[in-house]
């Protein structure tokens, strides 16, 4: 009877271990995409369960890879749309019909 309740409770606690484990590799997961440490999201969602995963997902994003994240973003300047002025070469850079560096008339 005892040995039965043992292996009962050993099993209880794998599936207690491996739920713990998915839970701790979704926190890990969504430390890295922050570029957080994924080990302390492991033993966050590892630990706390869903509760770990919470406090993961409200923690804000490293400063570091945020900035990184954003300069990746921006495109790259693109100097080909840009209007300029056909008699200075001046950018315009707004639909403008006379030219604000030279006062020359812009035909769309
Ligand atoms: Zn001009």
């Amino acid at each position: 009877m005892s040995s039965e309740y043992s292996y009962a409770n050993l099993v209880f606690l794998t599936v207690l271990t491996a739920a713990n484990a998915v839970t701790g590799l979704i926190s890990m997961a969504i430390m890295n995409s922050k570029g957080r440490s994924g080990l302390v999201g492991f033993l966050l969602g590892f630990f706390f369960s869903v509760a770990g995963i919470i406090v993961c997902a409200i923690l804000p994003e490293d400063a570091l890879h945020l900035h990184q994240r954003m300069t990746r973003m921006i495109p790259p300047a693109a100097p080909r749309s840009a209007p300029v002025c056909p008699r200075c070469g001046q950018p315009l850079t707004a639909i403008v019909r006379f030219c604000p560096s030279c006062g020359g008339q812009i035909t769309p």
